[in-house]
């Protein structure tokens, strides 16, 4: 049975995943978890796209070693802003580290966001997920990126009290609420991850469509 291995140890996008890719039959899910003694993989690359083919590829190597067929799921995840030039992109979960000398929390990474911003006009924004498929799907040997977008607007100050990360500053242009004020079915089913990942279930059950 052909197996698919998340690259996440984070038990809430395992079951996130789990379930957007609960109607593929005959396979089996591994995370990160399953894999012990893997080695760090450094996201050092310049891009979303080129950090998630770096985790995937990497942890593709090391898992084939141990687990035959598999297909390795990469995520990365950026907020890209306008106004900013595209920060904090592939920066976003360290983006206060330099002011702080240390990681930052969600909260002080949203407190610079507002900082940075304060006073421009254009808040236009929107998270971007690319995840990456590396490896053996339906005995062929696959290498291809697939992304998800959300638009939105950056807020003047935190809105709501759901979700995680810069949620709460995140005003969607499809919900027209912040992410932060959505349950997690209705952000699932216009954010950026949520997108991406019903493209890779989509690839996945029809792999000869065009991907990203
Ligand atoms: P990752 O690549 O999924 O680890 O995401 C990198 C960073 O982007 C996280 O640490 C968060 O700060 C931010 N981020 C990713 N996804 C979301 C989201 O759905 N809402 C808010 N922030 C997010």
């Amino acid at each position: 049975m052909p197996a698919i291995v998340l690259a996440t140890h984070n038990r809430d996008k395992v079951k996130e995943i789990a379930c957007a890719l609960n109607h593929i039959e005959n396979t089996r899910l591994y995370s990160l978890d399953d894999l012990p003694d893997l080695p760090e993989v450094i996201e050092d690359a310049p891009t979303l796209e080129g950090n998630a083919l770096k985790k995937a590829r990497e942890i593709y190597r090391f898992a084939q070693a141990k687990l035959k067929d598999i297909l390795v799921l990469a995520d990365d995840t950026g907020l890209e802003v306008d106004a900013l030039n595209g920060a904090p992109g592939i920066y976003s979960a360290r983006y206060a580290a330099a002011d702080l000398g240390r990681k930052p929390t969600y909260s002080e990474n949203v407190a610079k966001l507002l900082r940075d911003l304060s006073g421009k006009a254009n808040r236009a924004a929107r998270f971007r997920t690319v995840i990456a498929l590396v490896g053996i799907w339906n005995g062929s040997f696959l290498e291809t990126t697939v992304e998800g977008i959300a638009e939105g607007e950056i807020l003047t100050e935190p809105c709501g009290m759901g979700g995680f990360g810069y949620d709460p500053v995140f005003f969607s242009t499809d919900a027209r609420k912040s992410f932060a004020e959505l349950s997690l079915d209705e952000k699932n089913a216009i954010s950026h991850r949520g997108r991406a990942l019903r493209a890779v279930s989509d690839f996945l059950i029809n792999p000869s469509r065009t991907t990203s």
